[in-house]
């Protein structure tokens, strides 16, 4: 789950692309046919340790979100086993161990930068604000008179009524492309520490006009990779039978996401809040059928990515 008033949100974020770009923008011509454009994954489970997510009648979102986190790399490994993957918590821990969760959520995006990540995965379980189940809701019967002379007046009387919770479905969140700069610094200061071996970048002045354009160059590709692992991702979900709400921009709430230079987005896998969905997201069927649609679109998104490259679309800093 997103929290919406908090920019300090626990997200699972999934970062791409960038390092192996920036690695061997200058030798692209030699080896550019046989490179693949993504050699290292984040994987992000959502929240951890002391910081629970939302839950559902019974389970809570950092378990589930845990589980299927790991069951993803394992079956991203299995297909790719070129690929590196790195996880930012393998237990029920805020990652790093951290004791807030601003620490976590820095933890997080330091962990995706410093590791060359080349695409950043948040997983996460939602919530649709009402309890879990079942909710109350109070209904309006009719009014009644209390009191008498001057003081009689109308009072309502309410019936409460037992509503099933059913919201169900899966979103993407990506950040949003209009308000940049915490991700173009993000980007810049993956370049600044040293990514590129470049002579001239140890001196790399993030604030220079050069470095802002260049950030912005990146931060296009990034969010079109992001849109476009999202896409494929939420497609996935509706061929299995699954409700999408889509690939959802949000600016509040995915500080994870902004904070990673690299593209990055948050699977929203189900809500918890729904009876029958949170047992779908317990199961081993449920699970693996989530990966399952998460490593297609994978798939799909890799061969876009190196396609690209092997037809020689050259890409520029
Ligand atoms: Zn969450």
């Amino acid at each position: 789950m997103i929290k919406k008033t908090s920019t300090l949100l626990t997200i699972c974020v999934i970062t791409m692309g960038s390092s192996s770009f920036e690695k061997h923008a200058g030798d692209g011509a030699r080896f550019a046919p046989s490179r693949p454009q993504i050699r290292t994954v984040v994987i992000d489970p959502g929240h951890g340790g002391f910081d629970p997510g939302t839950h559902g009648l019974i389970s809570k979102e950092k378990n589930v979100a845990l589980s299927i986190s790991l069951r993803l790399g394992k079956a991203l490994q299995q297909e790719f086993p070129e690929l590196k993957i790195v996880y930012t918590r393998t237990t029920d821990i805020m990652p790093g161990n951290k004791p807030t969760l601003p620490e976590g959520i820095r933890y997080r995006a330091e962990l995706a930068n410093r590791s060359h990540g080349d695409l950043f995965l948040c997983i996460h379980c939602n919530s649709d604000g009402h309890d879990p189940g079942k909710y109350a809701v109070q209904r309006l019967l009719r009014y009644k008179t209390v009191g008498r002379g001057r003081r009689k007046r109308q009072v309502p009387v309410y019936a409460t009524t037992w509503v099933k919770n059913t919201t169900v479905g899966t979103a993407t969140y990506i950040w949003k492309a209009d308000r940049n700069l915490p991700k173009g610094d993000a980007i810049n200061q993956r370049q600044g520490l040293g990514e590129n071996a470049k002579a001239d970048n140890a001196a790399f002045d993030m604030t220079s006009p050069e470095a802002k354009m260049r950030a912005q160059l990146y931060e296009k590709k990034y969010f079109a990779n992001s849109a476009l692992l999202g896409t494929l991702v939420q497609n996935e979900f509706v061929r299995s039978g699954r409700r999408s709400e889509g690939v959802v921009q949000r600016q509040v709430g995915i500080g994870v996401l902004q904070a990673t230079g690299m593209p990055s987005v948050l699977i929203e896998t189900g809500y918890l809040t729904n009876k029958e969905e949170e047992l779908y997201l317990n199961s081993k069927k449920g699970q693996n059928q989530i990966v399952n649609d998460i490593v297609n679109a994978f798939r799909q998104y890799k061969a876009r990515l190196d396609g690209k490259q092997k037809h020689g679309e050259k890409q520029k800093h």
